[in-house]
């Protein structure tokens, strides 16, 4: 008989030669349980997904309510759903008044989809650009905006009439003109390594757009719900997108994402044709109870208010001469060593020693740090005291 493992590797589809291959058993606030009793405190949180921790019990309550009321009752958007309608109201209440209408997606990639068609119909153009070392999703559209051409080489032919430019740079933003449909950015670029651009950079990228007639469209999937330190990256910036892209933790541990932009706008997928975007699940409203608890959770535990103070609580106990360069913003940070290989050693190491880790996508040599918003002050001790002494091993 086939052990757990085995059914696994054999039956789920695998896109890794080397999956983690973990198996956890229970989760709880910012740990994770091995089936054998094993603890990781999670500097991962699922991608920046579970912010507000693990089995957080109002969002588990709200789950329960909504499971006894309805699960999928209809197609998105024909009916009154009031955990839809509650949820669009609590986050257009916290974003500026022109990010008014929210249609819900089942993925962050779907957001990206719906937001790249909606920007075409929007500006009645074609082009769209993005930058490099971006990422922003899996699905044959969202891939063609990413910026690494070793993952999106594969898959050709990609979208047309895509350009991609060099993040945080002014010469870039000659490129962006009147026949630009929109332009995707990362509020802060997440898989490149935690890389937040210039505050002039990101105004001036704003008023290349709106001197061009061009829709900003700001990926905040990973950096929205105060993962930088504010609710939204954006407003470090003091620029509003156009559009705002949201996931991750949007959906409080279940699957969601989101595009939101003005009504006006968006009515544009009302008409000509009408359902100019369709979902079956979008806006779920197991998702909707599940992100609408853990939003208000967030709030009304001020949870926000405390992340640049940990942030910056880690980034100050974690020096150690491997560690070649550190970037941060709010409670994320990159730790960059000299190779994968070496970065690799210290991941293995950590795990064993209960330092649940990974890297980035487009940064293979630095370690991911984004834990749920809610750790303590003594588990971010115990983190950085267990980092160091990996790194010290590794020295000797
Ligand atoms: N955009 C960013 C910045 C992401 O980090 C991700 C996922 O990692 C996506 C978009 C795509 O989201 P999803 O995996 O839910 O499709």
């Amino acid at each position: 008989m086939m052990n757990q493992r085995e059914i696994f590797l054999r039956h789920v589809a695998q896109t890794s030669p080397a999956p983690l291959g973990l198996e956890i058993s229970r989760a709880s606030g910012v740990r994770l349980y091995g089936k054998n009793g094993e603890e990781y405190i999670d500097l991962i949180g699922g991608i920046s997904v579970a912010n507000m921790g693990h089995g957080h019990p109002a969002i588990i309550a709200a789950i329960k309510e909504q499971a006894d009321a309805y699960l999928h009752i209809m197609i998105y958007g024909e009916f009154i759903e009031s955990p839809q309608v509650q949820y669009a109201q609590l986050l257009c209440s916290h974003l500026p008044a022109s990010l008014d209408s929210v249609y819900f997606t089942n993925s962050g990639a779907e957001a990206v989809e719906g937001a790249m068609k909606l920007a075409k119909r929007v500006s009645n153009r074609t082009q769209v650009i993005a930058f490099n070392r971006s990422y922003h999703g899996s699905t044959q559209g969202a891939l063609s905006i990413i910026g690494d051409e070793y993952w999106r080489n594969a898959y050709r032919p990609l979208l047309p009439d895509v350009m991609h430019l060099e993040y945080n740079s002014f010469e870039s933003l000659d490129e962006i003109t009147g026949r630009t449909a929109c332009v995707f950015a990362e509020t802060v670029q997440a898989e490149a390594g935690v890389r937040a651009p210039s505050v002039e950079w990101m105004k001036a990228l704003r008023k290349k757009c709106d001197d061009t007639g061009t829709l900003l469209v700001l990926d905040e999937i990973q950096t929205g719900f105060g993962r930088t330190g504010t609710l939204w990256g954006f407003t470090r910036f003091g620029i509003v997108p156009d559009i705002l892209l949201l996931g991750k933790a949007l959906g409080g541990g279940l699957p969601m994402g989101a595009f939101i932009t003005s009504r006006e706008m968006m009515f544009t997928l009302a008409e000509n044709p009408v359902l100019g975007h369709i979902t079956t699940f979008g806006g779920h409203p197991l998702c909707c109870a599940a992100g609408h608890a853990a939003m208000q959770a967030m709030l009304s535990e001020k949870i926000v208010d405390g992340v640049e103070a940990k942030g910056a609580l880690l980034e100050g106990l974690l020096n150690h001469p491997m560690i070649l360069e550190k970037t941060r913003c709010g409670l994320w940070m990159a730790l960059r060593f000299d190779s994968f290989e070496t970065n690799k050693k210290v991941i293995d190491r950590c795990i064993e020693k209960g330092v649940l880790t990974d890297w980035f996508l487009f940064a293979s040599d630095s370690l991911r740090i984004s834990p749920p918003l809610v750790i303590g002050e003594d588990d971010l001790q115990k983190v950085a005291g267990i980092i160091l002494s990996v790194l010290d091993e590794l020295t000797q």
